[in-house]
């Protein structure tokens, strides 16, 4: 009964797609049915509605949730989205893969997600503070340095988390930088946090080229979306010698054989906003851009780019899932079935972002700052201790990689769950 009612509350695409990826993991690994509704579904959600006085003297009032996962293993942990498709489907969907990611990299957090249905770009910057401050007063009664800790996603940034950090602390009436991560290095942030999701996906090809014996300097790499991941994902894979032939973002793409100037790209999206009319290239569509010759594919966007129609006509030798949920399932199971592509899942691949912000959240706690070496050093560890764990899940198991990520992810969660017990 029950399981009907979240359900239908949570009815998307995305969440059908977490759900069946958990049901298959569950089923591979045989955890017991007792254990699987609690394990699967949020924990709890609220929806909020968000008044926001606009520059000309109305009001508009815009939609809001946030969407906790799991707190059986720590405080929940998650972006929040700013975007005009997102639904509370999603978020849920996203918070799911939150769990997951945490918990294969050995993180004391469960999984959260937010999101408000907004095109940030149609706002003004005062129209912006007054909206990312209202959703946080919302979200108060509901979050805390040890309940939840929120971070940027997609038409989020850092600017953004300062202001939900200010009007907090405002609220409890202190300082408290540990209630969300991605801040400004100035309000409390660490090193390295930027660029950590972009530069975990860039160190992770680098090591599965090494698994294929492709030197690096020797591969081509095509990314969709240039945004935060996108872009520092880029500017990582290019310092490490790989030739970066092709980049996009919601406007189209760009294609340059010879290797666009990545730096040159992010100077013009800095100004500009979009690549569009950036003349690094020829302009080609996203499709096109999917469908590349190139060594390594960096869906770095939005969920569910890479479709059943696409799958067959990819021509990447390694696919790397920077964004959460790019490839559908019908997809992945061609992908498999052609075995000629490497897959890193995304829930490792972007793991590099929650990392380094559960770095910049023990560094608030302390009050004790780390240097940027440090925190990448430490980031890398941490990646090559989930990629082993995948490794060996994968061999001992003969799974595919997607499925060695969320069994070895699910397992962990399901038996923090059962070993607290069931209250009351
Ligand atoms: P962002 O808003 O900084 O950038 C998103 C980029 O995708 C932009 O360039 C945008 O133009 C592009 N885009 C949007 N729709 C598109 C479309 N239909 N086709 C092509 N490009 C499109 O967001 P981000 O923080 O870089 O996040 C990107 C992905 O990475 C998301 O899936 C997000 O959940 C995931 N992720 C982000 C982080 C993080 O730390 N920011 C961490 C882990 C995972």
């Amino acid at each position: 009964m029950s399981k009907v009612i979240i359900s239908s509350l949570y009815d998307s695409d995305t969440f059908k797609m977490a759900c069946r990826q958990f049901d298959q993991a569950a089923d591979a690994i045989s955890l017991p049915e007792d254990i699987r509704d609690r394990t699967k579904y949020p924990r709890r959600c609220v929806a909020v509605a968000l008044p926001v006085r606009r520059d000309d003297g109305t009001v508009t009032v815009f939609e809001g949730y946030r969407v906790q996962h799991n707190l059986s293993t720590g405080p929940a942990k998650g972006g929040i989205r700013f975007h005009q498709d997102v639904t509370i489907g999603e978020v849920a969907a996203l918070s799911l893969w939150m769990s997951w990611k945490c918990s294969l990299a050995g993180l004391p957090y469960g999984g959260a997600k937010g999101g408000v249905i907004v095109n940030p770009g149609q706002l003004s910057e005062g129209e912006l503070e007054r909206l990312s401050r209202r959703y946080m007063q919302e979200l108060i009664p509901f979050i805390g340095p040890h309940i939840d800790v929120p971070a940027p996603d997609v038409g989020t940034n850092e600017k953004i988390m300062g202001w939900m950090m200010d009007t907090y602390s405002n609220h409890i009436g202190h300082h408290s930088p540990a209630i969300v991560t991605g801040k400004p290095l100035s309000l409390g942030g660490s090193q390295g946090r930027r660029e950590a999701t972009g530069a975990g996906v860039a160190y992770l090809i680098t090591r599965y080229l090494e698994d294929l014996r492709i030197p690096v300097k020797e591969a081509t790499v095509a990314i969709q979306g240039f945004g935060n991941v996108g872009g520092e994902a880029a500017l990582a894979l290019s310092d490490y010698g790989a030739k970066i032939i092709a980049l996009s973002d919601y406007t189209g793409g760009v294609f340059n054989a010879g290797g666009i100037d990545v730096r040159k790209a992010l100077n013009y999206v800095k100004y500009q906003k979009v690549l569009r009319d950036f003349d690094g290239g020829e302009p080609i569509t996203n499709e096109q851009l999917l469908t590349l010759k190139c060594t390594v594919l960096v869906p770095a966007a939005l969920e569910r780019a890479i479709t059943a129609e696409t799958a067959p006509k990819l021509q990447c030798r390694l696919l790397a899932e920077a964004a959460n949920g790019p490839t559908t399932n019908d997809a992945s199971r061609i992908i498999e079935d052609r075995g000629d592509i490497e897959l890193i899942p995304d829930v490792l691949c972007n793991a590099g972002g929650v990392i380094v912000s559960y770095f910049e959240w023990l560094q608030n706690l302390q009050n004790f700052y780390w240097s940027r070496e440090e925190v990448l050093q430490k980031l890398f560890a941490i990646l090559d201790r989930a990629k082993e764990a995948v490794e060996y899940q994968r061999r001992k198991f003969k799974f595919g990689r997607r499925l060695a990520a969320l069994t070895l992810g699910i397992q962990r969660v399901a038996d923090a769950k059962q070993r607290r017990g069931l209250f009351p």
